[in-house]
């Protein structure tokens, strides 16, 4: 299959934009830009639209798919019930990089929704995004729009590196604003929960909600406690060459990075570090990559997917990753680097 490059690094194109909203009213696949990452969307109420995407990421059938919706009113039509906190939760956040679970009406096919009875729900802040949903009849489902497996991408280029030949349309909105996928909370089980750290933490969903709680299978170490939301058991953005985390004082961390590569240097290996634009400069005999300043967290979270890429076309047989436990985002950073690194931390 060819696949079509759209540029709308300007704004809309609303020619482009009819083109690609007739693709999903036909049941193809379009990834598009947001502000959280880039998705690959298909008609949400076309069951075999859907079962679309499943393949094309080499997505398991039982990890549900984010609907996006561009009007509050849409979501009447595919929730079974809008409970007063989601409306709520729209004022202060939507257009924005919230998700919502709500219980699902008959109209989204379980395709959609991995077999489940609820249904998730966002509203994205991208105008171009917003403008496709429209365009392609309101209901756009729309995981991350990489293989199963790899970094979410960030920019058009990365969803071309996964999807080329595979969808039928890219829209390049250039980079994604924030970098990392949305706050996911379940507003359909008693005190409202919190299935995926994102943007927006848990202090700015308890001032609108006053109860919030974090989902225990994100945080326990006990491996029977499975986190609620089916997408957040696999190892997701796992690099190819192994991640571990260096946490503790700042400069007990950069020693031990140094002394780690060292070693590896020793057996004749390559070894990558992501570091910040305050320490690179202290790392020695590494390839170093800053992923942005401590100053500003929102460049740590912009940069995170792309570094992790850019390792993945080198050749490095391990990387040492410093610890971001940022302000607002710090969980949602360190959920997602975590993530890649299996779980390998190294304390100092
Ligand atoms: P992605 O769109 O690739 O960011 O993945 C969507 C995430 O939302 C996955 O972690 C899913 O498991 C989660 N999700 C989607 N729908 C539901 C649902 N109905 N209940 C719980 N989690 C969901
Ligand atoms: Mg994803």
């Amino acid at each position: 299959m060819k696949t079509v490059m759209e540029v709308m690094r300007d704004g809309i194109d609303e020619q482009g934009i009819r083109r690609a909203g007739d693709i999903l009213k036909q049941g193809g696949l379009v990834a598009f830009p947001t502000e959280t990452v880039y998705g690959l969307g298909a008609n949400a109420l076309d069951e075999t639209a859907s079962a679309k995407i499943y393949s094309a990421k080499g997505r398991p059938s039982d990890n549900p798919l984010i609907v996006h919706i561009a009007d509050w009113e849409a979501i009447y039509r595919i929730a079974a019930e809008v409970p007063v906190q989601a409306k709520r939760l729209a004022d202060a956040f939507w257009p924005g990089p919230l998700t919502m679970i709500l219980k699902k009406s008959d109209e989204v096919p379980l395709a959609t929704t991995g077999g489940l009875d609820t249904v998730a729900v966002r509203m994205p802040a991208n105008e171009v995004a917003r403008a496709l949903i429209r365009a392609g009849g309101g209901y756009v489902a729309a995981p991350s729009a990489n293989t199963s497996g790899r970094p979410s991408p960030t920019t058009a280029q990365h969803v071309a590196q996964d999807m080329d030949g595979v969808i039928d349309m890219i829209i390049d909105g250039g980079a994604a604003d924030i970098g990392l996928e949305s706050t996911i909370v379940d507003l359909t089980d008693g005190v409202p929960t919190i299935l995926r750290p994102g943007y927006i933490n848990e202090a700015m969903l308890a001032a609108v909600l006053g109860d919030v709680e974090m989902d225990r299978g994100l945080t326990a170490d006990d491996a029977q406690i499975h986190p609620k939301a089916p997408g957040m058991k696999y190892r997701h953005y796992a690099p190819k060459a192994q991640l571990y985390i260096v946490e503790g004082e700042t400069d007990l961390v950069r020693e031990r990075i140094n002394e780690l590569t060292a070693q590896h240097a020793a057996r004749g290996e390559s070894v990558g570090v992501i570091g910040t634009d305050e320490s690179s400069a202290c790392y020695h005999g590494s390839i170093v990559k800053s992923i942005g300043s401590r100053e500003d967290e929102g460049s740590i979270a912009h940069h995170l997917y792309a570094i992790l890429r850019e390792f993945d076309e080198m050749d490095v047989s391990v990387i040492y990753s410093e610890s971001f436990d940022t302000p607002q985002m710090g969980q949602a950073i360190m959920n997602r680097l975590i993530k890649a690194a299996g779980h390998q931390i190294i304390p100092v």
